[in-house]
């Protein structure tokens, strides 16, 4: 069976203009759905995310605000910028741009933030409604993996799912949706021994960890979904977790770029526009 490739680009474009119908809804009842992002320093590469961001929010029609922030700012400064966006009414969603600057405490700015303008889906009160199964705000990354494997009708209930990273922001939270959907899940992670023979195992996997190609073909059961939500700069390439040769063993797979980074960006924005909904 040839390899299936499951197009974020696309399904992440089509995901946005609905949301921008929906935006354009929302804004004759008078309400604009408006996203800030903080940007702490000079990092280079959340410039680029943070300036993607600005750009999908208003192609869709949505306010977009972006607080650049010096290197140099204090925790204190940072959570009164947070508390000023929670207090502001034309504000549906705020997000810390990560990493922050390692003097900044990076979990008690997330805490700063109101949960219902938590729109990455990080604070705990969200983290904790997730692991309850409650409804809730999903974050943005494992959410568009998800939504990747419903578009090709990938089946996952009974099926042996592998989450390789354990992070808060992507491992975790993905290895409860993946449960939720009825896989029976493994989560891998630098301890883990013998990561190859979990992910033999596995019919839908998911790498999540930062190290190119750390998932090769031959640890592949034939068929297996794969999706690589990595993203490594290799001699000026971005390339994912998964070795370019998976395509020849997996059923599904997701290209990097133009897979899980796109998907993440229309979550991002999906999530600030259910939260209009809920405000208007
Ligand atoms: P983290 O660095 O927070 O987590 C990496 C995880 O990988 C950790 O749990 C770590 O284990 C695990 N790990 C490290 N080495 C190994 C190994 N040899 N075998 C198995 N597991 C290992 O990263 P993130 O979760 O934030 O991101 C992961 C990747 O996804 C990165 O490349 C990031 O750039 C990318 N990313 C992509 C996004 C997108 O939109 N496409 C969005 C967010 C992230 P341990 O916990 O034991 O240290």
């Amino acid at each position: 069976m040839a390899c299936v490739k499951l197009d974020g680009k696309a399904l992440a474009m089509e995901i946005r203009e609905g949301l921008a119908r929906r935006v354009a809804t929302l804004k004759e009842r008078g309400v604009t759905p408006g996203l800030a992002v903080i940007l702490v320093g000079n990092d280079p590469a959340s410039e680029i995310y943070v300036r993607n961001k600005g750009i999908a929010c208003e192609k869709a029609g949505m306010r977009s605000e972006t607080i650049r922030m010096p290197e140099e700012t204090t925790q204190e400064a940072l959570e009164e910028q947070i508390r000023a966006l929670n207090a502001d009414p034309g504000i549906d969603g705020i997000l810390v741009q990560l990493p922050l600057p390692k003097h900044l405490d990076e979990r008690r700015a997330l805490n700063a933030i109101l949960p219902e303008k938590d729109a990455d889906g990080f604070h705990p009160m969200n983290a904790g409604k997730l692991l309850a199964g409650e409804e809730t705000v999903i974050p943005c990354t494992p959410k568009g993996c998800m939504r990747l494997l419903a578009s090709a009708d990938v089946p996952l209930s009974g099926k042996e799912a592998v989450v390789v990273g354990r992070s808060n922001i992507v491992g975790k939270p993905m290895a409860l949706l993946l449960m939720q959907a009825g896989c029976t899940v493994t989560v891998c992670h630098s301890k883990t021994r013998d990561l190859a023979a979990h992910v033999r195992r596995a019919d839908v996997v998911v790498a999540a960890v930062g190290k190119p190609g750390i998932i090769t073909a031959d640890m592949l059961k034939p068929g297996a979904a794969v999706i690589d939500v990595g993203i490594n700069r290799v001699d000026g390439k971005v390339t994912g977790d998964v070795a370019t040769e998976a395509a020849e063993v997996a059923g599904w797979l997701t290209p990097v770029p133009g897979g899980v980074g796109p998907m993440t960006i229309a979550m991002l924005l999906e999530n600030t526009v259910e939260a209009a909904e809920r405000r208007a």
